[in-house]
C-alpha cells in the first residue's frame, strides 16, 4: 500500500482548492484559462467532489480538461506537501511504474549524475512529485526489459528521449538531467511537446501520465 491515503487527501481538498483558487485568481492568464478558473470557482460542492475524484483517480475526461487542470494543480501541491512530510525510508516498492508514496503514475523519468555510477534513474510521480529509483533500460509501464529502444526529435545526443517498450507497445519520456542540469521533470515534460507529436503519429502509446498534456 502507498504511504499516502488518497481518500485522506480528498477529505481536505475543498479547503486546499479554495486557498489555491484565491491565489490563482490573481495570476494573469489567457481568456480561456480564466474561463475555466471561473467555472471551478462557480462549481457546486458536488461538482467539485466530481473533479477531485477524477483527478485523484488519474482519470481526466477529454471533454472537460481545462477545469480539471486547476484542480490537478491544487492536488499536486497538497500531495507534494504530504509526500515531503514522509520519512524517506518509509515507502516500499509497490510495483514498477507505481509511486511508492501515493500510488500515482509516473509522468516521466530522469537520469541524474551519481558519483561513481553511470547515472541513476528515478521515475517521477505525476501527483505527489516523489522521485523513486527504477533501474535503467526497463519499461515503466510493464516492467519488461527485453525490447527497449529510444527515439528523440533531434538526431544524436538528445537530452530528452522516448523510451519505447516492444513488449507493451508503450513509451515514456526519459530526461537526462546528468547532461543538462536545468531539466525539470514536470515542466520539461510539457515543454518537450514536440516529442509527443512525433510519437503520436506512430503505433506506440504514451505511458507517462501528465494532466497538463491531456488534450494537447
Ligand atoms: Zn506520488
Ligand atoms: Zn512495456
Amino acid at each position: 500500500m502507498p504511504q499516502i491515503d488518497r481518500h485522506h487527501l480528498k477529505a481536505r481538498m475543498p479547503e486546499v482548492l479554495a486557498l489555491f483558487l484565491a491565489k490563482a485568481a490573481r495570476i494573469d492568464m489567457p481568456e480561456a484559462a480564466r474561463f475555466a478558473l471561473d467555472a471551478v470557482l462557480a462549481a457546486s460542492d458536488d461538482e467539485r467532489d466530481w473533479l477531485f475524484t477524477n483527478v485523484l483517480s488519474d482519470k481526466i475526461p477529454q471533454d472537460s480538461v481545462a477545469p480539471h487542470l486547476f484542480v490537478a494543480a491544487a492536488v499536486q501541491v497538497h500531495a507534494a506537501i504530504a509526500a515531503a512530510a514522509l520519512n524517506p525510508e518509509a515507502p516500499v516498492p509497490i510495483r514498477t511504474g507505481i509511486c511508492p508514496a501515493c500510488g500515482g503514475l509516473p509522468s516521466a523519468s530522469i537520469v541524474v549524475e551519481d558519483k561513481g555510477a553511470e547515472g541513476t534513474r528515478y521515475a517521477s510521480c505525476s501527483c505527489c512529485q516523489t522521485l523513486w529509483n527504477e533501474v535503467r533500460i526497463k519499461c515503466l509501464c510493464c516492467g519488461e526489459t527485453g525490447k527497449i529502444s529510444y527515439r528523440s526529435v533531434e538526431n544524436g545526443d538528445a537530452v530528452i528521449k522516448a523510451e519505447l517498450c516492444g513488449d507493451c507497445d508503450s513509451w515514456t519520456k526519459i530526461l537526462y538531467q546528468n547532461k543538462n542540469a536545468s531539466l525539470e521533470q514536470l515542466a520539461d515534460d510539457v515543454a518537450s511537446l514536440g516529442l509527443d507529436l512525433k510519437m503520436r503519429d506512430t503505433e506506440w502509446k504514451r505511458g507517462g501520465f501528465n494532466p497538463f498534456l491531456i488534450g494537447a
